[in-house]
């Protein structure tokens, strides 16, 4: 995934958190207060114009980095910090770097899983991000481990997220907004997850073009 992808890519989530906005933010109504479509929505549409503003010779790690501050001073709560995180860890992963490669998004997705934790101070079984983002890390460890091409990698880390995202449905809340529902949101998937999904089912098909 070389710089020019990077700018396709961002363009790519703001698109596509705009058609999941409605059905991320019904996700949230039944946890939170409702506002994680319009969220996400804000800090993609900032994290796109913010790389597409960049300089010509930006690489993929300057890219990466521009793109989490556009997206963490447009977004306040307890999410925009989180997941500008994401994409400020694939900008020191791919420091100085011409491509992204499949090392390089293992090391970024298992430091962005450091940062949350620690930022947002929650565990793996928190009924958040976190347990999207976790196996989803895994699995690109596991794929950079056999060499498999990062399109590949990403898929699979995209699959682990999805279903990862599902079984919060399963999970009682521990932090955020969502301890407070009846049942600690119990039978109700976490919307932070399911945009995990979102963010690398685009990753992977921005690097499988
Ligand atoms: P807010 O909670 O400020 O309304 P959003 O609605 O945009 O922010 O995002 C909610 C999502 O953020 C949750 O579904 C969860 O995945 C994630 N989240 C919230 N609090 C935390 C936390 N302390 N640690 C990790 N993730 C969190
Ligand atoms: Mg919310």
């Amino acid at each position: 995934m070389n710089a020019e992808s990077v700018r396709a890519l961002f363009a790519a989530l703001a698109e596509r958190f705009e058609a999941e906005r409605e059905r991320l933010a019904s996700l949230d109504a039944a946890l939170g207060d409702g506002d994680h479509g319009s969220a996400m929505v804000r800090g993609y549409s900032a994290a796109k114009a913010a790389v597409e503003g960049a300089p010509a010779g930006d690489n993929v790690g300057d890219l990466f980095g521009t793109a989490g501050r556009a997206f963490m001073t447009s977004v306040g709560g307890a999410s925009g910090p989180l997941f500008a995180s994401v994409w400020l860890a694939f900008g020191e992963a791919a420091a100085g770097a011409d491509a992204l490669d499949c090392d390089a998004a293992a090391r970024a997705v298992a430091g962005a899983c450091e940062k949350i934790a620690r930022l947002g101070r929650v565990e793996p079984g928190d009924k958040t991000m976190l347990d999207a983002l976790g196996p989803a890390g895994e699995a690109l460890k596991e794929a950079a481990g056999s060499r498999v091409p990062l399109g590949e990698a990403l898929r699979t880390a995209a699959d682990a997220a999805a279903s990862a995202a599902e079984s919060t449905a399963d999970l009682g809340a521990k932090k955020g907004r969502a301890r407070h529902v009846e049942a600690q949101g119990l039978g109700h998937v976490d919307p932070g997850a399911v945009s995990v999904s979102i963010m690398l089912e685009t990753m992977a098909e921005v690097a499988r073009r």
